[in-house]
């Protein structure tokens, strides 16, 4: 029995095939390129049922993923996040079977630990030496501490104002660390002149094939957390979008392996910030590319990508599912988070309070029904960015009791 089943690389664009033995990243026509298993072979050796004995994380869906030999398998104990009701939430906003996907609990705490587990072990496969990224902060962290564990070295370029834990997490790991005074597109740039000085393993988002083989466990685990079966509707926070192509990948090898019913897919919903959301202007117009968001500006920091490589295969996976793209305001998704906080004791990132605050508003349009099961992905813990929510708390002299003073507001904002 194989550990991995997985094939070849293939191109969605214009069908040229590569082999997954060698360094690849981009096909020679510009598009990101995507990893075929054969899942033919492997329906005939692996039974769904047959994954419960195995460990609770990501590499229990070993065949599924691109490693091929178990000893270049890096973890720190990642996947298998909890899949979480949210019947208080959900009360509020009248979708009685709301649930989250919570990625805030896993390792660096955030999703991003799941293409860079997948990731940094295909490399360390390949033979890798030094991996270059830029990034907005958690996957910098991600990749930079993962790629510490398998023993290779990283070159991280993150925007000045990416949130700080990020930049201490890159450091500690002892990757060379540098900002920029710009966005992550800028970060993009420098990092390609880099890799191609330096001849660095360049892991930029879909520039490297593997991450998105990460990610796409996210859609497994919902199914099989679900008993087999999808959800009516998948909300996700959209930068990069790499977790939503991933959570399609994942749904249509499912389907292919007989695992899922094959007549039924979740409606995938790209959520962005007023602020930033170059998918939504795209699939408003009904287009298959998305254009360059000018002077992009959002709190959620992860969704702050204008230009994103793989816009094309979110607005793929939005038309095929017969799924969405919608907008929401800061101040909304700041209350959204306030919200989840208060009625469900979750401390979301403000990426996973502004998909919340997405099913608010859909369920407002009607878009999506009372009757209808939605998982919203929140991709990483609220403790990441400590400044989103500003306090005002009473401070006390020991003499003086509770409530002595005429403050006594716990948290404005
Ligand atoms: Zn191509």
């Amino acid at each position: 029995m194989k550990y991995s089943y997985v094939s070849h690389l293939y191109c969605p664009k214009c069908s040229e095939t590569y082999s997954t033995d060698a360094e690849h990243h981009l096909c020679r026509c510009g598009s990101p390129l995507l990893v075929q298993y054969d899942l033919d072979s492997l329906k005939h050796h692996l039974k769904k049922e047959q994954l419960q004995a195995r460990n609770p994380d990501l590499w229990r869906y070993h065949e599924l993923l691109p490693v091929q030999d178990e000893q270049y398998k890096v973890t720190l104990g990642e996947g298998m996040s909890p899949l979480l009701p949210m019947p208080e939430l959900g009360e509020d906003m009248n979708i009685p079977k709301l649930h989250m996907k919570d990625e805030g609990t896993i390792p660096t705490g955030s999703f991003k630990a799941r293409g860079a587990a997948v990731g940094v072990s295909k490399a360390k496969e390949l033979g890798v030496g030094e991996l270059a990224m830029p990034t907005n902060g958690n996957a910098g962290a991600a990749w930079s501490l993962y790629a510490a564990r398998a023993s290779i070295g990283s070159t991280i370029v993150m925007p000045i104002d990416a949130p700080k834990i990020t930049r201490n997490e890159c450091a500690v790991s002892g990757a060379n660390l540098y900002l920029v005074n710009g966005l992550i597109s800028d970060a993009g740039k420098i990092v390609a002149r880099a890799v191609e000085r330096d001849n660095l393993y360049d892991v930029s988002t879909l520039k490297e094939p593997y991450r998105i083989e990460g990610k796409k466990t996210m859609g497994i685990e919902i199914a099989e957390q679900l008993g087999w079966e999808v959800p009516d509707v998948i909300l996700y926070p959209t930068g990069g979008g790499v977790g939503l192509i991933g959570i399609h990948k994942a749904l249509k090898e499912l389907q292919a392996l007989g695992w899922i019913d094959e007549n039924r897919m979740p409606r995938l919903v790209a959520v962005q910030s007023e602020g930033c959301a170059p998918i939504v202007e795209a699939w408003r117009k009904g287009d298959r590319e998305a254009p360059f968001w000018e002077n992009s500006s959002t709190v959620a920091f992860g969704i702050n990508v204008p230009k994103a490589l793989g816009d094309f295969l979110v607005l793929d996976a939005l038309y095929d599912t017969d799924g969405c793209a919608i907008a929401v305001s800061e101040d909304a998704l700041l209350e959204e988070q306030k919200t989840a906080a208060s009625l469900e004791g979750t401390f979301v990132c403000p990426e996973g309070a502004a998909a919340f605050s997405a099913a608010r508003t859909l369920r407002n349009k009607g878009w999506i029904q009372e009757s209808d099961r939605v998982v919203v992905l929140n991709t990483g813990a609220g403790i990441k960015y400590p400044d989103t929510v500003q306090i005002d708390v009473p401070t006390l002299q020991p003499h003086e009791n509770l409530y002595d003073t005429k403050e006594n507001e716990h948290a404005t904002n």
